[in-house]
């Protein structure tokens, strides 16, 4: 099972709805009392005997995400993979991606977005997104290349300014010499004047390479923002496809975003586009691609497939929604194991 201390470890590779200053989870959220052991329920049964279990024995929370996640991922084709959802227990306006299909949702946010499901639905969607869209695997990789493109530029331009001040060291070195041979009181001084002179180039040099890194760092820094609100754009839109295509209400996405906008910094661009900015972006998207015949598509994904089958932790911290293959090994290994025999004629 996930604990959730392993998973706040793995926070660097986070993409949240928000910026990330909000993240200041600590881990007293085990409390495994009240945890619902649940039975693995396979995917021969009927639809309603899964939900109406589902809903027996679900916490209300947990019921509500498996049911949206759940269709999400069947309209959209999404459900060759196991998704993971954990409710972080603290006042957060906040969701975030993580780690591999794994969303996390902050207790606040469901609060404020009790009742609408569609708003539920579409931040669940957009954190979907992130997974598919490879937001998560990519960031952290191109970040350090660009950090590493920066670093071997400093060296090769200090490699440089450093050759340059030793041949003139050299040269310096030579004109002590000269002065010392001829020993005369102009050639000493000469020397002292010239040597000092070499010093402070070379002084001025690597405080230039500092100048250089420095700025250079602030561009990485611009660009790295840059790069994470067109990346917000996209789980944005992609989110608003995929909620809209499980049947949500489009109007969700909009409610949910006005949730956000409450928060602070919420009208300016960080390493997450201003939410006015993000509205606007949305109302075009619906524009471009209503809601009803998205739902239309979706809806006939749905009908080919069947329900996905659910697992709740054992600390009752997070919910995995199976993939179509169900969510039992062993279901699977006595599965194979039975058809092996049979063609033995065991
Ligand atoms: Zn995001």
């Amino acid at each position: 099972m996930l604990k959730i201390k392993t998973i706040l470890t793995t926070l660097a590779a986070i993409i949240l709805l928000l910026p990330i200053n909000q993240l200041s989870v600590r881990a007293n959220l085990t409390s495994s009392e009240n945890s619902t052991p649940t039975k693995q329920i396979t995917n021969t049964e009927q639809p309603k005997n899964i939900y109406q279990q589902a809903k027996a024995e679900l916490p209300e929370d947990f019921y509500a995400l498996y049911r949206i996640m759940e269709r999400i991922a069947r309209a959209n084709k999404l459900d060759e993979k196991p998704w993971r959802i954990i409710i972080v227990p603290k006042y957060n306006i906040n969701a975030f991606a993580t780690n591999v299909n794994l969303i996390a949702t902050y207790d606040g946010i469901l609060d404020q977005l009790a009742g609408d499901a569609s708003a539920i639905a579409c931040i669940v969607g957009h954190e979907m997104a992130h997974h598919t869209e490879r937001h998560i695997a990519l960031t952290p990789v191109e970040k350090a290349a660009l950090i590493k493109k920066i670093e071997q530029e400093a060296k090769q331009k200090a490699l440089i300014k450093r050759q340059n001040a030793q041949a003139q060291a050299t040269v310096m070195s030579i004109g002590g010499s000269v002065a010392r041979i001829f020993g005369g009181r102009t050639g000493r001084v000469g020397g002292v004047v010239l040597g000092n002179a070499s010093r402070q180039r070379s002084k001025a040099a690597q405080e230039k390479i500092d100048e250089i890194v420095a700025q250079k760092k602030e561009e990485l820094e611009q660009t790295l923002a840059e790069d994470s609100r067109q990346r917000e754009f996209e789980a944005d839109e992609v989110g608003y496809l995929y909620s809209a295509k499980a049947g949500f209400e489009a109007e969700g996405c909009l409610r949910a975003m006005k949730v956000l906008g409450q928060t602070p910094s919420a009208e300016f661009d960080t390493t997450h586009p201003a939410v006015p900015k993000r509205i606007e972006a949305l109302k075009d998207l619906m524009v471009k691609f209503p809601a009803t015949s998205l739902a239309e598509e979706g809806k006939a994904l749905i009908s080919e497939t069947k329900p996905l089958t659910y697992d709740l932790s054992k600390d009752g911290v997070s919910l995995r929604v199976n993939s179509s293959r169900g969510g039992s090994s062993v279901d699977d290994v006595e599965r194979l194991f039975d058809r092996y025999s049979n063609s033995q004629g065991d």
